[in-house]
């Protein structure tokens, strides 16, 4: 395990440098540190500028920017700034059958006292039954692929529908800003290895289920102009201080770890994650609060210490509601869990051309 954060081997490509120290925090230090540490004029003038242009670009429109918003205290902290900072903000959620009603909760209360619109886009459930079950099926680690994906594409569409140009997300280098090893995930615009996996197990058609693939979401970005924009990155985003003011001031309910805002989303990173894969994603969040001072190292590995889940009555309770949801049973689940996993690169995919794509951006902005 890294001396200075708590990654660990379970990242197939860490490496250590003589004093143990590992690249995943340095690699993050090294890219992040003029947004961690930027000098508050400096900052603030930056986003006086952004929401400024957002404002100017958004003028005669019903909105003018999109906010993805997930229940989460990122995306919720979010609203609730550009709000106060003057913008006319739609919210916009994805309903994939899995929010826990503390999530619903959550985003009403927000959206109702901030007198903002909500789009909830509620996917058809039993096309994205038969999805997941083609992800299990396949053994392929990256499950959450299925709605990360389709939210690009509803904030995209939602975006495009009302003509504006800026999509507004919580993702922020401050606290979730180290990067994800690569074998722990799969790229996001991969509609083709979505389609392929999809096809592979059960011949499942995709019929409603919103989805983006790679050369869609470069038109997007650079020919519609939309851009997608962490805009907590413009502020000083410190996650304990924006929880206490949405629990003060919104009527917002606390969860006890990052993401649990979803059921599956703590099933998979709470369970089928570490059980089936190896991979406690808990060590790159607390990684990121202890290189960036927001929580000492002795309390990361205490937390460490214990279940990825508040109590082993919740996880059980989690582990019930999963097999009924998807109409498994134990034994099902014991199967699943028991055969190695299978990489994504197995089915057809975009990550070649999203990796050139890439390469040339990188070249022409050069
Ligand atoms: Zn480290």
């Amino acid at each position: 395990m890294c001396t200075r954060c708590v990654m660990d081997t379970s990242a197939s490509d860490i490496c250590f440098d003589e004093h143990g120290v590992c690249n995943y925090c340095t690699d993050f230090l090294r890219k992040s540190g003029h947004i961690i540490h930027a000098d508050p004029a400096t900052k603030q003038g930056q986003l006086d500028a952004f929401i400024a242009r957002v404002k100017r670009e958004g003028k005669g429109k019903r909105y003018d920017c999109v906010v993805g918003v997930s229940g989460g205290v990122d995306s919720s902290w979010v609203l609730v700034r550009v709000v106060e900072l003057g913008l006319r903000p739609l919210a916009v959620h994805m309903d994939n059958g899995w929010n826990s009603e503390l999530a619903q909760n959550n985003i009403a209360n927000l959206v109702q006292g901030l007198g903002v619109d909500l789009y909830t886009h509620v996917i058809d459930w039993p096309e994205y039954k038969a999805l997941m079950q083609a992800f299990f099926d396949a053994d392929v680690i990256d499950v959450e692929l299925l709605y990360d994906n389709a939210m690009l594409a509803v904030n995209y569409q939602q975006a495009s529908a009302h003509g504006v140009k800026w999509i507004l997300s919580g993702s922020n280098q401050a606290t979730e800003g180290m990067s994800i090893p690569e074998d722990w995930k799969w790229i996001k615009h991969d509609q083709r290895n979505i389609k392929a996996i999809a096809k592979a197990h059960g011949d499942v058609r995709m019929r409603t289920f919103p989805s983006i693939g790679t050369l869609q979401y470069v038109w997007a970005e650079f020919v519609r102009r939309i851009k997608w924009t962490p805009i907590l990155n413009l502020m000083d985003y410190n996650k304990f201080d924006a929880m206490r003011a949405l629990q003060e001031s919104h009527g917002y309910k606390p969860y006890p770890y990052k993401h649990y805002e979803s059921i599956f989303t703590r099933f998979y990173q709470g369970y089928l994650l570490p059980r089936k894969f190896g991979v406690d994603k808990r060590r790159v969040h607390l990684s990121t609060l202890v290189v960036t001072g927001q929580m000492a190292r002795e309390d990361a590995l205490a937390d460490l210490q214990g279940i990825p889940y508040p109590s082993l009555a919740e996880m059980e309770s989690d582990r019930q509601y999963f097999l009924k949801k998807m109409g498994w049973t134990e034994a099902q689940l014991e199967a699943y869990l028991g055969r190695p996993a299978q990489p994504h690169a197995a089915y057809a995919n975009e990550l070649r051309l999203w990796n050139g794509l890439k390469d040339i951006y990188l070249r022409v902005r050069r």
